[in-house]
């Protein structure tokens, strides 16, 4: 009797446990691939940066295992709303929560609640045609932008908003960010930062970047990098990346009109405005012990649009245990929950690492699942197909997101690889 699993999001930690899964057990097992989107690859179409194409290329892997014996897509069915997780238990021998982290970290400052005030998810989930953040306000006629946070990720807000259209014209940019920016106002885009450099986690690459912008020069303050000899300390990747900070601050100063402002050593204290972000308020740092240590010393950075990439929480679900401290399931490090419940990728471990970071998860999982010697028995897709019928619930299949796909090729601005669908009613529309 054949092992039915059901994998709850079709993120890379999805299709990595479907790929275990199958390797593990072959045709023993039928997985079905839960989204609540029509549209596969999570943060891979949501998240990775329109201009970093290449690194989309991996969803080629994900289409053979969807494409693969005994495996389903099923999309714009949502887990907690369209089927409750114990209903799932019910109908499948294993089911695996893989839904990421979609939900960003709040700030926690005064002011944090004023329009103009957004979240990284939000803010990249707008430029990359999420459909729940189509509709987004993006208040880009201020020449200030503050984006807090030292990750890859700010980064990326930092770089799109930088950038000039025609450089974003090859991206898979959705429209109406592309037309939103063409009109943009800003000139000064801030990175802010509680420490310094050296505890930046940017990467290389990520870094290196802007300083190759159309328009764009990045700038710091020679006086935040740490003295020369310390850089020897560094693992080799992080040094080529501070040296990439180093050539910004000793560079000579350009006419381009964007400056991207690392500000380093800057903890936010407010954000300030009449109805609406006008400034972010932060103090100068110093750094104890690693830790970042207020001085006492303000400062405003003007700025009418406040971006706060600063980390990722996964939304509770009914009857799963959860750890509202790390705003993630509780699971052994192998990601099992309890009886036949198990996570994998960002819900599991948190936003952090890359793409193929995710796919040991997804093998620890089936190792899991294995060393439980769970049994077949249960009804499976069958089963879940009939519930989702009998409440109404118009499932989408892997072949509905291939005609989705090939829609928005065919609809793709010249140069660009495709021009996304941001609307669900339009994609079931579409879908007949
Ligand atoms: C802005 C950004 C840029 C990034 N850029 C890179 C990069 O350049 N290179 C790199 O290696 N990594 C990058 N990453 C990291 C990478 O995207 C993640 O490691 C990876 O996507 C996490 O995979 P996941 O499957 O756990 O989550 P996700 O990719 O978030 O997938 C989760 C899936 O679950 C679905 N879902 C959520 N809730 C439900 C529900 N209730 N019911 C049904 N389905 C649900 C979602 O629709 C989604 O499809 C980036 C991340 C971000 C945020």
């Amino acid at each position: 009797m054949s092992l039915k699993i059901a994998i709850i999001g079709a993120g890379p930690a999805g299709f990595y446990t479907a790929e275990a899964a199958l390797k593990h057990w072959g045709g023993a097992a039928e997985v079905d691939i839960i989204d609540r989107l029509p549209t596969p690859y999570g943060l891979i179409r949501a998240g990775v940066a329109p201009d970093h194409q290449s690194i989309k290329a991996v969803t080629k892997r994900y289409d053979g295992t969807a494409g693969g014996q005994g495996v389903r897509f099923i999309g714009n069915v949502e887990v907690g709303r369209d089927v409750s997780i114990d209903e799932l238990r019910g109908l499948y021998d294993a089911v695996v929560l893989s839904l990421g982290a979609p939900l960003d970290k709040p700030i926690g400052i005064p002011g944090d609640d004023l329009p103009g005030v957004i979240g990284s998810a939000a803010f990249v989930g707008w430029y990359n045609g999420h459909p729940d953040f189509a509709g987004l306000e993006v208040p880009l006629g201020h020449h200030g932008v503050a984006v807090i946070g030292n990750g890859n990720v700010a980064i990326d807000c930092a770089r799109v908003l930088a950038k000039t259209p025609a450089e974003l014209a090859t991206s898979d940019i959705a429209q109406h960010a592309l037309m939103a920016l063409e009109g943009s106002g800003v000139r000064d885009v801030h990175i802010v930062g509680r420490r310094g450099p050296h505890q930046a986690s940017f990467t290389t690459k990520e870094a290196g970047e802007l300083g190759h912008l159309e328009r764009a020069q990045p700038l710091l303050r020679a006086g935040d990098l740490p003295p020369l000899e310390e850089d020897a300390a560094l693992e080799p990747g992080h040094r080529k990346m501070v040296t990439h900070l180093r050539g910004f601050a000793a560079a000579e100063r350009s006419d381009k009109p964007v400056t991207i402002h690392f500000e380093f050593f800057r903890r936010p204290v407010a954000v300030e405005g009449h109805d609406k972000a006008e400034r972010l308020i932060v103090e100068t740092t110093r750094l104890e012990d690693g830790r970042a240590v207020g001085t006492g010393e303000l400062h405003a950075i003007p700025c009418g649009l406040v971006i706060a990439a600063i980390g990722y929480r996964t939304p509770p679900l009914a009857g799963v245990p959860f750890s509202e401290q790390l705003g993630r399931f509780e699971s052994d490090a192998a990601g099992r929950i309890g009886a036949g419940l198990y996570a994998s990728g960002w819900a599991r471990r948190g936003p952090s690492g890359t793409i193929g970071t995710n796919r040991p998860d997804g093998f620890s999982v089936v190792e899991a699942m294995v060393a439980d010697g769970l049994a077949g028995g249960a009804a499976g897709g069958a089963g879940l197909d009939a519930l989702l019928a009998s409440r109404g619930v118009r499932a989408t299949g892997f072949a509905d997101w291939q005609a989705l796909d090939a829609a928005e090729v065919a609809r793709a601005r010249p140069g660009a690889p495709r021009e996304k669908i941001v609307d669900m009613a339009e994609m079931l529309a579409l879908l007949g």
